[in-house]
């Protein structure tokens, strides 16, 4: 029969990369108490409406990239292409605003995209992602970037580059997109056809076209930066202060918008250039408008999204990964299985002692056994023979320095557990 095979532009995480996946997690984890976020687990698929309404319908995720399905009783739903739609949602419904004045989530787990699959763009990927809400201060957005590079510098990525600006507010944003629209409007038939459409839902939008004519066309087009209003211009220049503050190494790219719509003020991309042309690692910014937007009270809050497939791809650049991460503390022999319902019980009373285990389920021949013991990385090899138990011993090698001993069974977990923890 025809093997069944994963569906196009999804990933099995085998070992021992599966071990840099969790070894990524409880980095990830680790910062984020160490800034004191709290975890959010939210639910894999929502209403459709609330990413239409909260990421925006001129956006590709919700345009072109969504997997929607109708569900039995005739409802829209959709598997979640991001994060922050999410939190806010739940931030909203559970009134979690009236128990504390700053809300600090963060979340990890998979978003779905149905995009044309390629290396660190897959269908089904996993993200982390931070949101703080009720805080307007420029501290906050500082201090979200600040973690996000902390997390990237644990992890060993040194060489990215932070990328900021300033997109306005609903204060200042309309005079600038009605300038940006009549410069586009008269270059307009020589835009892509996606720059068209954009200059049609939001003309910022074009700003992220990679198409090398249209970036020729808008060239000298006007900038956002220059239309700041007082408030967006000082929130700005507090977020840059406070990132010199903090000796973090910005540039300015006044034509970085991001593709969603629910960004106000500062946004940001960290980029990277170890992973080819899918360089950004993460990216985020202040979204003071969304909770409204959803159904909530005005909050301010600010927020990033990072892709941990990327993140693993520059990880595996700087680091090697190899079986090396497999490491098993005893081998539990018990040759041609004579011996094995004893073995078993004995691995459960070390296992007891909190030290990891491997008996041989299949009684393979002694010479079989250490062999597997080797490729498993064991560092003790216990061999339960038909001699040794007649005996009432059990040996006990240790692979690496090959020094072995007898050791009278009802010893034999005390022994290891002493052995192990001098090690
Ligand atoms: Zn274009
Ligand atoms: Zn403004």
């Amino acid at each position: 029969m025809e093997p069944i095979r994963r569906i196009k532009g999804t990933d099995d995480i085998l070992p021992p990369e599966s071990l840099l996946w969790q070894k990524l997690t409880s980095i990830i984890r680790k910062v984020m108490s160490l800034y004191n976020y709290q975890e959010i687990i939210m639910p894999v698929f929502e209403y459709s409406e609330l990413f239409a309404r909260g990421i925006g319908t001129s956006t590709d995720i919700v345009s072109k990239e969504m997997y929607t399905l109708v569900d039995k009783g005739g409802r829209n739903v959709t598997l979640r292409p991001e994060g922050t739609a999410s939190v806010v949602r739940a931030y909203i419904e559970h009134s979690l605003g009236s128990k504390s004045p700053v809300v600090k989530l963060y979340y990890i787990g998979p978003m779905f995209r149905q995009e044309r699959p390629q290396k660190g763009r897959r269908r089904q990927f996993n993200q982390f992602g931070i949101e703080i809400l009720g805080a307007p201060s420029p501290l906050a957005d500082v201090e979200g970037i600040s973690l996000n590079l902390r997390i990237l510098s644990e992890i060993g990525i040194h060489n990215s580059k932070l990328m900021i600006n300033s997109i306005g507010d609903s204060n200042c944003r309309g005079k600038y997109r009605s300038d940006l629209t009549g410069y586009l409007e008269k270059r307009f038939d020589r835009l892509c056809g996606d720059c068209q459409e954009r200059y049609r839902v939001n003309a910022l939008r074009v700003f992220d076209c990679k198409n090398e004519s249209c970036q020729i066309e808008l060239r000298d087009a006007p900038l956002m930066l220059d239309y700041l209003c007082e408030g967006c211009r000082e929130h700005f220049d507090l977020v840059k202060k406070g990132l010199e503050k903090h000796q973090i190494d910005y540039s300015i790219n006044s034509r970085l918008v991001r593709g969603l719509d629910y960004y106000t003020r500062t946004v940001f991309e960290i980029v990277s250039s170890e992973i080819g042309s899918q360089d950004s690692l993460s990216g985020g910014g202040r979204y003071d408008l969304l909770v409204e937007e959803l159904g909530g009270k005005s909050t301010p809050a600010f927020g990033f999204a990072a892709g941990m497939e990327r993140m693993l791809l520059a990880w595996e650049q700087n680091s090697v990964i190899s079986s090396s991460l497999i490491k098993l503390d005893c081998f539990l022999a018990a040759p041609k299985g004579i011996h094995l319902t004893q073995a078993a019980i004995i691995a459960e009373k070390i296992r007891d002692e909190g030290i990891s285990v491997e008996v041989d389920l299949l009684g393979r021949s002694l010479k079989s056994e250490l062999k597997e013991a080797n490729r498993l990385n064991a560092r003790l090899v216990i061999i339960l023979g038909e001699d040794e138990a007649s005996r009432g011993v059990c040996l006990v090698r240790d692979m690496v320095s090959s020094v072995q001993w007898e050791e009278p069974s009802p010893r034999l977990v005390n022994s290891v557990v002493e052995y192990i923890s001098k090690i």
